[in-house]
């Protein structure tokens, strides 16, 4: 559930993707052959992916998301789980 919709998990085949967000389907679709430690960080992707769209940011003109979603992804999430394994 992202913002009270239902996003369905798929594992299938992938050509040139991990991932990717099927928005009008409500669909995260993962490669089926992705290495076990790949299956979290692509889902974590594909996740923001699906709140931009949700949210609208996807449908912003001058708008790069591929772009916003990484640097929340591999920019901020990587800062925010170590501030809160030190605080912990
Ligand atoms: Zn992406």
């Amino acid at each position: 559930m992202i913002a009270g919709q239902r996003i369905k998990i798929h594992k299938t085949e992938l050509e040139g993707c991990y991932g990717q967000y099927l928005h009008e389907k409500r669909i995260i679709q993962l490669h089926n052959k992705l290495p076990e430690h790949e299956i979290i960080p692509t889902l974590r992707h594909e996740m923001l992916h699906a709140a931009f769209h949700i949210a609208g940011i996807s449908f912003c003109e001058n708008f790069e998301e591929e772009a916003c979603v990484r640097c929340i992804d591999e920019v901020f999430f990587p800062a925010y789980e170590r501030i809160l394994k030190r605080l912990k």
